[in-house]
């Protein structure tokens, strides 16, 4: 069963640079610039889709699509359910790490 409520952690409690960095050379080429973390984007292949950290959303400035962490794994061809799991995994060990940080 996965809630909004889940769902809602998933999209704006994961951080879309851990999650890229987690997925390896399975996730988009990414790179910081200007202070931006920009990664390829999956829509139109441009490296220019770049991650907003106030809303943890990504924004393609060549293609105008937006993406958040969910979007991203369906365009790497997971499924929803996988994409969850996937990504409920990623928070855990994320906030795991953020607490033992402080
Ligand atoms: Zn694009």
């Amino acid at each position: 069963m996965i809630s909004a409520e889940l769902l809602r952690r998933l999209r704006n409690d994961l951080p879309m640079p851990v999650t890229i960095a987690a997925l390896g050379h399975q996730g988009p080429p990414a790179k910081m610039s200007e202070g931006y973390y920009r990664f390829l984007c999956p829509h139109c292949n441009e490296m220019r889709a770049t991650v907003n950290p106030r809303n943890n959303l990504a924004h393609c400035f060549c293609c105008k699509k937006n993406l958040n962490n969910i979007d991203l794994l369906l365009q790497l061809d997971y499924d929803f359910v996988s994409a969850v799991a996937l990504l409920e995994r990623l928070l855990t060990e994320y906030q795991a790490q953020q607490r033992k940080a402080k």
